[in-house]
């Protein structure tokens, strides 16, 4: 396999390799870097880290050490000197501990030597200088004891004295020989000499005591040895004297004491040489500490510059790896801007979206459109590729476009927008009796068919014409064919694109069987329309003959309904006769007495009686009122109102009362004020009368029975509000109640069979509905249902 750098895969590969390469790299920079700073941070934390803790602590050790040691050279007090040996001891002990891990730091090492030797050194010191505290509490008793004896001396030669002097004095007046008072004064001076030299020779003593360090203790105790030597003299005069015995013995204790080589000279020099050898001894051990303090010194700056070194290295490794990375990155930026900008959006992303615009066309049917996509990699060859696969489709296209034309069953013409005809299948030629040979291109479409047709086809081909605007257009044309036979032609006319241009394909159809049946359907349908007018005219004739009878019939209806009112008027009016004469009666005794009062003057009177009559008068208008407003026949129909239930069925009690009365019925109205319906007052007077006329004839032969009629609401809603009529008669019987609203049904041996079925009307009338049904305890009940007043 050859491998070509012109293709996409393979710079994309060397792309992938350059970056694989500056990964690597990168990853050997970071890694030597990070070894490089774990090698220096192990060594920070292995060596210079523990060296410097370790130089702290033993620095501070020695400061202590230094102190202790300062302490126990001056100390004079033995168990402070041991407690101070025993810290000194510990704190060696904690400095070699410190140093332990750290012997593979020659530095360390050589200062753990030093230690070793100071542990030594140490050792050998605090020895003498226990030896040197212990004689120094040897010449503390020496000096006491020296103290001691001085006193007692002093307190032996006064008495000795005095008795000198009192033997003198009492041998002068005895008048004693000459020698014996030479030897009286002889003694006198001797213990004075000898009081002075001893107090000489302990001033001596205790200032070589004190000063014994600083003086030459040989020469010192050669003059107190002279000094003795004349105390021991003086003291050997005084042998002859008995009574000095205690004294001399005194004074040769105190000679013993101090005497050249006496316990006192050997302690003294014994102390000069101890001090002697610690003060060597302190000198060389200041001097080891000194040595010690500049080597852990050299420790701490060893440390402490290497620590400064590893940073540094540190340092100068990040900054060199950050140096490379970031010429690795920069690198990395601009590969990848270059990569990004040039490589990936120009040459392939731009190249791509090329061939993707060019697909898209070609998708849509494009396939004359020039492919820009060149090159020689794999873009480049899908867009060579795409570009022979355009010019194939074109080729494909026009040789099928030709062959559908050509073989299709139908008939079908190519042309311009213009109308310029650019081909026509044989089929099409066959329609127009051309030819197949004969060629029409170029010719305008028109011309096809006859000059009358001309324009119309003419206008279908003018810019901005349905057809060019929309794409689309249909039309039918009728050609006068050989013998003067008429055919029928539809055209569809769709315009397409050809290569970029606009074309127009008109597909004819010879429709001559569809419009011929058409055109006979047509004929059909006017004559249709023709016998259905006349039908229709008819029959609105009929519907006004109807209209007519209709109306004959409810004003027949009203008729009957008058002479139904008449009825029950021209019944009531043999009780109201009867119903006028009670009242009437009682007017004449009114007025007899009107005129009675009047001739007896008895004027207060008439004004009381008047208003009786008046009172009168009023109840008797009333009941011919209402018997008159139920009577009197409406011109017109009246508008439907809002009624009131309780003041109708009140009115229709008024009516039938007379009747009620004959049989002792009681006609209760239970209907409440607000019981409101849509409806005509006297229609509705009338419905209730002729019902409560039918239950007083129920209820008239039960004469031992307490006969009662009611009328009481049921239910209301908002369409319609339901009240009953309700009597204790015997009911509606089984067999007659389905035809009781049928004209002429009744019971009764005066009756017309009427009340009902006026009913009905009324109630059909008002829009609303009557029912019969039965009470629990079998009498009738008729329920009336009427629309309800709903704006209430
Ligand atoms: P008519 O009153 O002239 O008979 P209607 O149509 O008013 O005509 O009444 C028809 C019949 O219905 C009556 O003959 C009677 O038998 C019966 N009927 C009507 N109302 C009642 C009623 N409240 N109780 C019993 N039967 C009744």
């Amino acid at each position: 396999m050859t491998f070509k750098f012109t293709t996409i895969g393979s710079r994309l590969v060397a792309a992938f390799t350059c970056i694989l390469l500056m990964i690597c790299l990168v990853s050997t920079v970071a890694f030597t870097t990070w070894n490089t700073l774990e090698n220096q941070v192990d060594l920070m934390i292995d060596e210079n880290i523990p060296a410097l803790k370790a130089s702290y602590q033993i620095e501070r050790s020695s400061a202590e050490l230094q102190a202790y040691l300062n302490e126990i050279h001056t100390t004079q007090n033995l168990v402070r000197l041991n407690q101070l040996k025993l810290g000194l001891q510990n704190k060696i002990n904690e400095i070699k501990q410190t140093t332990i891990e750290l012997t593979t730091i020659p530095l360390v090492n050589s200062l753990r030597q030093e230690y070793h030797r100071l542990d030594a050194d140490i050792q050998e010191y605090t020895e003498p200088l226990i030896q040197k505290l212990k004689l120094k509490q040897n010449l503390d008793k020496i000096s006491e004891t020296i103290l001691w004896l001085h006193q007692d001396i002093v307190d032996e030669v006064n008495p000795l004295r005095q008795e000198v002097e009192w033997q003198i004095t009492h041998d002068r007046a005895i008048t004693l020989n000459a020698a014996t008072q030479t030897a009286l004064y002889t003694d006198f001076s001797t213990l004075q000499m000898l009081t002075i030299n001893e107090n000489e020779l302990i001033s001596l003593v205790q200032e070589v005591i004190r000063q014994h360090q600083q003086r030459n203790l040989n020469s010192a105790f050669q003059f107190i040895g002279y000094k003795t030597d004349e105390i021991q003299t003086l003291s050997n005069t005084l042998l002859h004297n008995a009574a000095s015995i205690t004294h001399r013995q005194l004074l040769l204790e105190l000679i013993e004491l101090v005497q050249p080589e006496g316990r006192l000279h050997t302690v003294l020099q014994q102390i000069a040489t101890i001090t002697k050898q610690t003060n060597s001894q302190e000198v060389m051990i200041k001097e080891r500490l000194n040595y010690q303090q500049e080597q852990v010194k050299n420790l701490v700056t060893k440390a402490s510059s290497e620590l400064n070194g590893i940073k540094l290295k540190a340092k100068k490794t990040v900054s060199m790896g950050n140096g490379v990375l970031l010429i690795v990155l920069l690198f990395a930026l601009f590969s990848s801007a270059f990569i990004c900008t040039y490589f990936v959006r120009k040459r392939i992303v731009g190249r791509l979206n090329d061939l993707s615009l060019a697909l898209n066309a070609v998708v849509a049917g494009e396939v004359s459109l020039p492919i820009s996509v060149t090159g020689q990699d794999e873009i480049g060859k899908l867009g060579t590729n795409l570009r022979n696969f355009c010019s194939q489709m074109q080729q494909i296209e026009k040789t099928n476009a030709l062959n559908l034309i050509n073989n299709t069953q139908a008939s079908i013409i190519t042309c311009t927008t213009e109308g310029v005809i650019e081909s026509m299948n044989s089929s099409a030629k066959e329609l127009f009796a051309l030819l197949s040979s004969s060629s029409v291109e170029s010719e305008d479409i028109w011309n096809l068919f006859e000059s009358k047709e001309h324009q119309q086809l003419k206008s279908i081909f003018f810019p901005n014409s349905t057809l060019l605007r929309d794409g689309a257009y249909n039309l039918t044309l009728a050609i006068n064919h050989t013998h003067h036979q008429i055919r029928y032609f539809r055209l569809d006319l769709r315009v397409f694109q050809q290569n970029t241009h606009p074309k127009v394909i008109i597909t004819l159809t010879d429709i001559t069987e569809q419009e011929n049946i058409t055109r006979w359907l047509e004929q059909k349908v006017q004559e249709k329309t023709q016998s259905l007018t006349t039908t229709n005219a008819a029959l609105q004739d009929e519907i006004e003959e109807r209209k007519r009878a209709e109306f004959n019939l409810v004003a027949t209806q009203d008729e009957l309904i008058q002479a139904a009112k008449m009825a029950v008027v021209g019944q009531a009016m043999t009780t109201l006769a009867h119903e006028l004469n009670q009242p009437l009666s009682a007017l004449s005794t009114y007025i007899f007495t009107v005129q009675m009062t009047y001739d007896s003057n008895q004027y207060p009177d008439i004004h009381n009686t008047m208003e009786k009559m008046n009172e009168i008068c009023e109840r008797m208008d009333q009941i011919i009122a209402n018997l008159r407003s139920f009577s009197k026949k409406p011109m017109v129909p009246n508008p439907a109102v809002i009624v009131g239930l309780q003041q109708a069925a009140e009115n229709a009690i008024g009516i039938v009362a007379y009747r009620a009365k004959q049989h002792n019925i009681q006609l209760r109205n239970h209907l409440g004020d607000n019981c409101l319906c849509i409806g005509e007052l006297i229609q509705i007077e009338q419905v209730l009368v002729n019902l409560f006329i039918n239950s007083c004839d129920a209820l008239a032969p039960f004469v031992d029975k307490q006969g009662k009629v009611e009328i009481i609401e049921l239910s209301r809603t908002d369409q319609f509000i339901i009240i009953a009529c309700c009597d204790n008669g015997s009911g509606f019987g089984c067999d007659i109640i389905n035809q009781l609203f049928t004209p002429f049904t009744t019971t009764k041996e005066v009756g017309l069979g009427l009340g009902l079925s006026i009913c009905r009307s009324i109630m059909t009338r008002l829009k609303g509905s009557i029912q019969l049904a039965s009470t629990l305890d079998g009498g009738a009940m008729i329920v009336l249902e009427f629309p309800a007043n709903e704006t209430k």
